[in-house]
C-alpha cells in the first residue's frame, strides 16, 4: 500500500531511518516456539512492532472427506489480521488481501513440507497478526514454518522472510509500515536458508534490475540472521523439554 504525496522524511542526511535504523538493519527480532497450549505446534514472531502468532493443527483427518488425497497431505493456511492490529480498524472477516496472503504463504510452505509422508490427511496453519507494522506476510511465513517444525512435521528446511524497500532512492531492509506506505517500492522475499531457494518473491512499486539484485542480497543477509534466531528458538524449546523430562 503506497501513498503518492510524501510528507514524511524517511531517511535523514546521515542515512538513518525514521526508527533510527541503518539501511541494512533489521528491527529487533523476537522468536519463540511452542507458545500456545491448544495447538500441535506454535510460534511467535516479533519484528519491531509487527507481532504474529502461528498455530498448526494436524496432520489430521480430512474434512470435507472428498478433498482427501490418496498420496499426500493437503495444507490449509489462513492468514488473518486482528481488527485491532492496525490504526484504522480492519473490517471483520476475510478481506481480499488476507485471502491472497493466505495463498502465497501456503504456496511457500508447500515447498518444504514432505506432504507425501502424510497421505489422506490435512494440516491446518493459522497465521494471526496481532499487531501490524509492515512485513506481516514475511514474518507470518517465518512463524508458520516454526510452528510446523514444532508440530513435528517432516520438512526439508525452515523458511525465513523479510521485506526490502526503496525509500527516497535507497534500499532499506525490513521495512516498517511508514516506509511501506510512503516509500517507492516494497519487495517481500522468503528463502529456505539452508537450501538457499527463493519461495516467495513479490515486488510492489518500481526498482531497476540492479536494485532488485542488491535488494535480494540484502534480504539474504537479513534472512540468515533471522534463521539463526529460528534455530536458537527451537533449541531453547527442546532443550528445556529435555531437562523437564529428565526431572
Ligand atoms: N495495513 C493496514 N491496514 C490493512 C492492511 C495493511 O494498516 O488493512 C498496513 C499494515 O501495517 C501492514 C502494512 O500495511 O503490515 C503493509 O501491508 P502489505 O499489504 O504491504 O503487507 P505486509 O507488508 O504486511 O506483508
Amino acid at each position: 500500500m503506497m501513498l503518492e504525496n510524501r510528507q514524511v522524511k524517511l531517511i535523514d542526511e546521515n542515512g538513518i531511518r525514521v526508527d533510527g535504523r541503518r539501511p541494512d538493519e533489521l528491527r529487533p527480532v523476537k522468536i519463540e516456539v511452542g507458545v500456545l497450549d491448544n495447538s500441535d505446534g506454535s510460534a511467535y514472531v516479533e519484528m519491531g512492532r509487527t507481532k504474529i502468532y502461528a498455530a498448526v493443527f494436524g496432520p489430521k483427518e480430512v474434512y470435507p472427506k472428498h478433498l482427501e488425497q490418496p498420496d499426500r497431505a493437503i495444507l490449509n493456511c489462513r492468514y488473518h489480521m486482528a481488527s485491532f492490529s492496525v490504526d484504522e480498524r480492519k473490517p471483520l472477516g476475510m478481506t481480499r488481501r488476507e485471502i491472497e496472503l493466505s495463498k502465497v504463504i501456503r504456496q511457500a510452505l508447500e515447498t518444504v513440507v514432505f506432504l507425501e509422508e502424510y497421505p489422506r490427511t490435512m494440516i491446518d496453519i493459522f497465521v494471526e497478526v496481532i499487531q501490524a507494522d509492515g512485513g506481516t506476510r514475511t514474518a507470518g511465513i517465518t512463524a508458520a514454518s516454526l510452528a510446523l517444525a514444532d508440530a513435528g512435521i517432516a520438512m526439508s528446511d525452515l523458511i525465513a522472510g523479510v521485506a526490502v524497500g526503496k525509500v527516497e532512492g535507497r534500499l532499506v531492509l525490513d521495512i516498517n509500515d511508514l516506509e511501506d506506505k510512503y516509500g517507492e517500492a516494497d519487495m517481500p522475499v522468503a528463502i529456505l536458508p539452508r537450501l538457499n531457494s527463493i519461495v516467495l518473491f513479490q515486488l510492489n512499486g518500481r526498482m531497476t534490475l540492479e536494485e532488485v539484485k542488491q535488494a535480494l542480497a540484502m534480504a539474504r543477509e537479513g534472512i540468515n540472521k533471522i534463521y539463526q534466531l529460528q534455530v536458537e528458538a527451537l533449541k531453547r524449546r527442546y532443550s528445556v523439554n529435555q531437562i523437564d523430562e529428565g526431572q
